[in-house]
């Protein structure tokens, strides 16, 4: 096994491939190119591995492994049963497709959802191989529940512990292959020149020194970027870095006014009660004690997918029958699945609900809102994960992406839970798939020009010296400020008016961040000028998101507009794809949705 700390030495480092993430993705991406023969594999994360966002996945991860169904003729939420051997499979590839399709309203490319769906069984057997603790039914097979927008049970999970105990699985798996993980290191520049990727810049946290590092192959797996918002699900780390840096180093990014908000964070937290609990059976009330999603999705009620739910709560909440201090939230009320079923399928959630909040949730109803949770844009590649530059589908050469922080796109406009974990290890293992055959296939080492290295140290400095002669803006403002503006102009609605609000602040703050300089001029352990490469990320995303929303008026999956409330498949059904132009505003390019128009056209959605 090897953890990589303190290079003292000035010389590159290099690496047949070079992985940017720990999590799902990466660690899939890496264990999959060893096992293929590639030995000299480098893995970088700024967390330790186990610390990746993966780890906090609670509700499961999907596959039509047809291990229960409903029991006859209880509806759509009565009790499940394991499907007796023999008996007529109630799921398929082509209905997870379907309800995949149907899910991202149709802005998900077909071909890369039907690779996705017919591999996702092997995907968990995998899993099951290595070991992996899934929770299981009476006789053994893997258990599995409802989750929304599927129109079967075909979540597998591990109580809410799944992105947990997966991330333990792989990781300890790629250790055993002899994967070098540079923990702690963090990734700062990516050089890319005439459309091939020659390495990057990485920062090793320890001892803040720098180093330029080479590799055939590289890979972004550098997960979402829900920290752009002031409630959000994700981890402190979710930042956005990997988009952030392959936009600066010219590479397009894809769809990123798509943002999934969750319904279920925890009032004023955002932290994440996992949609496990609805997939139990758990219902949303409002301030009247109203199922209120009657009114919206009679048939699917509180298992709609996200865009759906998170939209009739944020009515509810509007037309002033909110919960909760300012009555921004609604109630999440688990009470009648009773005690046994709540801390032998949802601990987690429990324990969450009681430590933040102190409400105990088998014996009250707790506030919820709408809380930022899942990237759906990011850096476009297509089913192999080669990363591409332009709607030509021109490769960048030995650059690809693989989990949240890429667009595909399998989610389309909006996520159904549990397709994302699925996502993260399929396609981190057909990465590692196809680096390890490019590096087969003779891939050269490709030379660098210039001093990346020294670059990288003039922009550090700038943030410790500050703009000389100009007074110094602290970090923490600007990012708290930019948090405040996306969250009250790019929600859950979204209009023209506030768009461009959103446009002008997110360049105001642009400026106001040239100002921006950081007391601690340490290189141990700088978190503080992690904190201020990080916020210049957020605004470099951010900036990306409000751009492509503004131009897109139309209402599809987690983008809504009240301005422009209906889908329109004449103008909009493609993707965005926003390159970087100088300091003007992105320029926004257009690429077709891949549909296979004899089988799943585009249809109204309705649930
Ligand atoms: C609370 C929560 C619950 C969820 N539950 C589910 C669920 O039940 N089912 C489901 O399908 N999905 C779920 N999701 C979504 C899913 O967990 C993620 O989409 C998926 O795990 C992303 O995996 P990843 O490998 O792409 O990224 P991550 O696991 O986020 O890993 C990112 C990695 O990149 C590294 N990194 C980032 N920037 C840098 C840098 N600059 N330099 C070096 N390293 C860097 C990090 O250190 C980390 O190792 C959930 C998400 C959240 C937030």
């Amino acid at each position: 096994m090897s953890y990589i700390t303190g290079i003292a030495h000035n010389e590159a480092i290099t690496h047949d491939i070079l992985v940017v993430g720990a999590g799902l993705a990466g660690s899939w991406a890496a264990l999959a190119a060893s096992k293929q023969g590639v030995n000299n594999i480098g893995v970088l994360s700024k967390l330790h591995p186990l610390r990746s966002h993966s780890g906090a996945a609670q509700g499961g991860i999907a596959a039509a492994l047809n291990n229960v169904r409903p029991v006859a003729g209880t509806g759509p939420r009565g009790p499940l049963e394991a499907v007796p051997p023999g008996e007529e499979p109630p799921d398929s590839w082509e209905l997870h497709m379907f309800d995949t399709i149907k899910g991202s309203d149709w802005l998900g490319d077909q071909d890369a959802i039907e690779i996705m769906v017919k591999e996702a069984p092997e995907i968990i057997y995998e899993y099951e191989r290595m070991g992996c603790v899934f929770s299981r039914l009476k006789d053994g097979r893997i258990a599995q529940r409802r989750f929304g927008g599927h129109t079967v049970p075909r979540a597998n999970y591990a109580a809410d512990y799944t992105g947990h105990v997966l991330l333990h699985t792989i990781h300890e798996q790629a250790l055993r292959q002899g994967v070098s993980f540079y923990s702690e290191w963090y990734c700062l520049d990516l050089i890319v020149e005439d459309n091939v990727c020659r390495g990057l810049v990485a920062l090793d946290i320890l001892t803040g020194k720098l180093h330029l590092m080479r590799a055939r192959a590289v890979l972004f797996a550098t997960g979402g970027y829900g920290r752009a918002w002031k409630i959000t699900s994700n981890a402190a780390a979710n930042t956005g870095d990997g988009v952030a840096i392959a936009y600066n180093a010219g590479v397009p990014l894809m769809d990123m006014e798509f943002v999934q908000f969750h319904p279920t964070g925890l009032y004023g937290k955002g932290i994440l009660m996992s949609e496990a609990c609805r997939g139990e059976g758990g219902y949303l009330l409002n301030s009247q004690g109203e199922r209120f999603m009657e009114r919206y999705a009679a048939d699917k009620m509180e298992l709609a997918p996200r865009d759906l739910v998170s939209r009739s709560e944020q009515r509810e909440i509007d037309e002033g029958r909110g919960v909760g201090a300012d009555r921004q939230g609604v109630f999440l009320d688990l009470r009648h699945l009773g005690a046994e079923k709540i801390m032998q399928r949802l601990p987690q959630v429990h324990e969450l609900a009681r430590d933040f909040t102190g409400v105990d949730i088998i014996t009250d109803p707790v506030a919820i809102q709408p809380t930022a949770h899942y990237s759906m844009g990011g850096i476009p590649a297509g089913a192999d994960c080669q990363v591409i530059a332009d709607a030509n589908n021109t490769p960048v050469v030995g650059f690809y992406a693989a989990g949240e922080c890429a667009c595909i796109s399998v989610h389309g406009a909006n996520r159904l839970g549990t397709n994302s974990l699925l996502d993260a290890s399929l396609f981190g293992r057909r990465a590692g798939l196809a680096m390890a055959e490019f590096i087969k296939g003779g891939a050269a080492l490709p030379p660098i020009s210039g001093d990346p290295v020294a670059r990288n140290q003039a922009r550090l400095a700038s943030y410790t010296n500050g703009a000389p002669g100009k007074e110094a803006e602290s970090v923490a403002a600007v990012a708290a400020a930019l948090k405040e503006t996306m969250t009250r102009n790019v929600g859950v609605f979204r209009d023209g008016e506030r768009l461009q609000i959103a446009q002008n602040e997110v360049q105001a703050l642009q400026e106001r961040f040239d100002r921006a300089q950081i007391m601690d001029k340490g290189s141990r352990f700088n978190t503080e000028l992690l904190a201020a490469i990080e916020t210049e990320h957020l605004l470099t995303f951010s900036e990306v998101i409000v751009a492509s929303a503004l131009a897109r008026t139309e209402s599809r999956g987690a983008h809504y507009r009240t301005d422009y409330t209906k889908r329109d498949d004449v103008q909009w059904l493609k993707h965005t794809l926003a390159h970087k132009n100088g300091a003007d505003a992105p320029r926004l390019d257009y690429k077709d949705v891949t549909i296979f128009w004899d089988r799943y056209p585009p249809q109204e959605r309705k649930y």
